[in-house]
């Protein structure tokens, strides 16, 4: 396998207007830097990378979104990867994955997205909006900045969004039939983008969409771990804040990031 990054780029993307039913993911990136930082857990990966160490994690702050702040978003993330280190955005909501992603396919060519969801974000506009952060796949695939999506972990998929997936031949792992993404023949570079939501709201409660039947964390750490190829960007996605008075949502964002980070480092 190729070698890994030196450094991992930390970025907070604090936007949330396109959310179909509540607010307050626009919190999030302050509160998982938090937890992260917090002294009740260290900064080293699982297999043993200190993401403490000096330049090891570079953190760029939030992106400073204006007045049309939804269309800000990949100029800012653009400006970012000028840095040349994969980048790992902290939503927000889903919506952010369209402009990322158009922003990183433009630097680099055949990117695999992992997505981790319980929901399959789809659909062709939702409630009028095209950008709602239930359809950032669907304008994804359209314009062809992926040349794979494989999703896992979805649990609500419709009709609507069964078309979909077809359509753009969405290879689908559904929660209840599990998924070894080692067996998967990924192929670098892979894109990560982690929706909170598939996880249990048992270990989870921090999100606006509670989906029961969810991951464990633990799964998902073992779902990361297992990515048989190098990952060049990701994003966790759908924090609620709001929704998160034990803390633990914030815990396991920061658990989430760290094992990405690792991953990217290999
Ligand atoms: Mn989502
Ligand atoms: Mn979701």
């Amino acid at each position: 396998m190729e070698k890994g990054a030196k450094s991992v780029l930390i970025l907070g993307v604090p936007f949330d207007a396109h959310s179909s039913y509540l607010r307050g993911a626009a919190q999030a990136p302050g509160l998982i830097r938090e937890a992260l930082r917090c002294d009740s857990s260290n900064l080293w990966t699982e297999d043993g990378r200190d993401l403490g160490a000096e330049g090891v994690l570079r953190d760029c702050g939030d992106l400073q979104l204006g007045e049309n702040s939804y269309a800000s978003v990949e100029p800012g993330v653009s400006a970012v990867l000028r840095q040349d280190q994969p980048l790992i955005s902290l939503g927000g909501d889903h919506s952010i994955t369209y402009p990322i992603v158009r922003a990183l396919a433009k630097k680099i060519d055949n990117l695999t997205i992992v997505h981790f969801d319980a929901h399959p974000d789809l659909y062709d506009e939702f409630e009028g909006n095209r950008n709602s952060h239930a359809c950032p796949f669907a304008r994804i695939m359209e314009e062809k900045l992926a040349r794979r999506l494989v999703q896992a972990g979805i649990r609500t998929m419709n009709a609507h969004q069964r078309r979909q997936a077809e359509r753009f031949g969405v290879e689908v792992h559904e929660m209840r039939n599990g998924v070894d993404l080692a067996k998967l023949n990924l192929a670098s570079p892979v894109y990560f983008s982690f929706d909170m939501d598939v996880l249990d709201p048992a270990f989870a409660p921090g999100v606006s969409h509670w989906e029961p039947g969810g991951m464990s964390v633990r799964e998902a750490v073992a779902h990361i771990q297992s990515i048989p190829a190098r990952v060049v960007g990701g994003d966790i996605v759908e924090f609620n804040p709001a929704r998160d008075q034990s803390g633990r949502t914030a815990m396991a964002a920061a658990k989430i990031l760290k094992e990405i980070a690792g991953k990217m480092l290999e």
